[in-house]
């Protein structure tokens, strides 16, 4: 009982063990994987925030440049020799100098636009933009900038306040758009592996291509702080092979925790029902155990107090005396047969070779079982009905062993079927075999009991309730005899109708068959 909960308590611990090692992978690998996107985000915002920076001092680097140089130039007043050369910086687009009254200085304005679009941008600049520029809300020599649509075009403003020999000074500068988005950007946004964007802020997108919507996508925005207002950079993962990967990683995890799984619960299974075997068998064995003591008891006795009385002198004839001697010589035949079965059985299961073969005849070996049967068929009031076919093939055979076979099925038929008065064997050649019946003609086998009657220690429902004494052992030494012989053994009955027990051997190509008396026994 204490080993049986122990086990129990075994298979349980391994089970919740099974289990935790389960949720455990399956946590960890959701981790890892959570972890993973995790690293490809920052990566990736890493990226976006270096682009945006980039791009950025590039434009503010120009920007300090002129205003520096312009500055300079006003003071040295050679404006109208150096702004044309100040201008020149590819991502300058025009420059604007202004008075305190927002109006250009004489020579204070240079544009690498054609002249009619210069005179357009100028008018446009002057009349709509300058007054919009917060250009005295900015403190003097600090960087301002603006952004915005006029007349359906975007610009980008930088300006700055500046005062020189005490005269207030307006420095505007306005970015090269063209150059940035044809020079620039490209450099900044290559192709590959990940997808860019830039979009204004009503998410219209200005430049770069539409991403797939696609959510296992990581999409990273980075705004513009110095330049373009409220335009962000959007990062996308372009090359999402790395995430199929990481998908198909985590199947593969969970398929292997699946199996994993699978194979401990079957495990376990098959111990479950490997205890409940053992459990079984030894609880036959136990009652096999009692079973044969019994069987050894009862013929022990009737040896003793037969023998007593014959010691004793306490017998009225010479007849009775002859029948206490027969009583005592059948009685102590009988406990030789169940030891011998025993022995037998035991040699079996220890796996002792416990077979010695000789070519024989079938038919003189059954005969010699059916004469040694003979006294239990009398004191049980029934007749054996033999049909033995003259003229058999020789076969391998171990004469002991298949006596001890057909004894048993006799046995069985006298002790399981005495009512239907009668026992018919026949042995007959068919086909490459050598076949033997036994028929009764009593309470015949369950459907689902044929099979398993031949299992040791077995025994049939109906027969452990009755006072009749068995060691469920004979069946399964006859399959065990059979098999040794190459042969096998079987059982055609239906309850009620007797049962037909049969043993087959095979018979070896080109067998000889002996020139044989007839016979029949009856
Ligand atoms: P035992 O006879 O010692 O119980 P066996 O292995 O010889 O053991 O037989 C196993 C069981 O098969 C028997 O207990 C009985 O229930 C059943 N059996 C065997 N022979 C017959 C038969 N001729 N008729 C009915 N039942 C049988």
């Amino acid at each position: 009982m204490r080993r049986l909960l122990l086990v129990n308590a075994l298979i349980f611990a391994v089970l919740a063990s099974a289990m935790g090692l389960a949720y455990y992978g399956y946590s960890y690998t959701s981790e890892v994987s959570t972890r993973e996107r995790e690293i490809i985000e920052d990566t990736t915002r890493d990226l976006a925030e270096e682009k945006v920076i980039g791009i950025e001092s590039l434009i503010t680097t120009a920007d300090a440049k002129v205003f520096d140089e312009v500055g300079r130039a006003i003071e040295l007043d050679r404006l109208r020799d150096d702004l044309k050369r100040i201008g020149s910086e590819p991502l300058v687009e025009s420059i604007y100098v202004l008075d305190e009254n927002d109006q250009p200085v004489l020579d204070g304005l240079v544009s690498r636009r054609e002249t009619d679009d210069r005179l357009r941008a100028r008018t446009l600049f002057l009349t709509q933009i300058a007054p919009t520029l917060p250009l005295h809300a900015t403190p003097d020599n600090v960087r301002g900038h603006l952004q915005g649509t006029w007349d359906r075009r975007t610009y980008l403003f930088s300006f700055m306040h500046k005062t020189i020999a005490g005269h207030p000074y307006s420095i505007v500068i306005e970015t090269n758009l063209t150059y940035l988005f044809i020079n620039v950007f490209p450099e900044f946004f290559p192709r590959s592996p990940r997808l860019y964007q830039l979009v204004d802020k009503d998410g219209v997108v200005r430049y770069g291509f539409d991403f797939a919507s696609d959510p296992s996508n990581v999409v990273i925005e980075q705004p513009f702080n110095e330049t373009f207002d409220k335009w962000r950079l959007r990062v996308a993962q372009k090359d999402v092979s790395s995430q199929e990967r990481a998908g198909r990683r985590r199947i593969m995890d969970f398929v292997l925790i699946g199996v994993s799984l699978v194979v401990i619960l079957a495990g376990l299974a098959i111990l479950a029902l490997a205890i409940r075997r053992e459990r079984r068998a030894n609880e036959l064995k136990s009652e096999f155990i009692s079973n044969v003591s019994h069987e050894l008891k009862t013929p022990l006795s009737i040896i003793s107090m037969f023998g007593e009385m014959l010691a004793l002198g306490r017998v009225k004839s010479q007849a009775q005396g002859t029948e206490y001697a027969e009583i005592i010589w059948r009685e102590s035949v009988r406990l030789a047969r169940l030891i011998d079965n025993v022995l037998d059985f035991a040699k079996i299961e220890r796996g002792v070779d416990a077979y010695e073969f000789t070519e024989g005849d079938v038919g003189e070996v059954v005969e010699r079982a059916i004469e040694l049967s003979q006294h239990r068929l009398a004191k049980a009031a029934m007749t054996i009905e033999a049909t033995l076919e003259p003229e058999l093939p020789q076969v391998q055979l171990d004469p002991n062993a298949f006596t001890l076979a057909v004894l048993n099925l006799i046995d069985n038929a006298i002790k399981y079927a005495p009512e239907g008065k009668k026992i018919a064997v026949t042995l007959a050649a068919e086909d490459d075999r050598v076949v033997l019946r036994v028929r009764d003609w009593g309470p015949g086998i369950e459907r689902d009991e044929q099979a398993r009657i031949f299992e040791r220690f077995y025994r049939a429902r109906s027969v452990r309730l009755k006072p009749i004494r068995g060691s469920g052992i004979g069946l399964a030494l006859v399959e065990h005899i059979a098999l040794a012989h190459k042969g096998g053994v079987g059982v055609d009955s239906a309850p009620g109708e007797g049962a037909t027990f049969t043993i087959w051997l095979p018979v070896p190509a080109g067998a000889v068959v002996p020139a044989r008396r007839g016979r029949t026994v009856a």
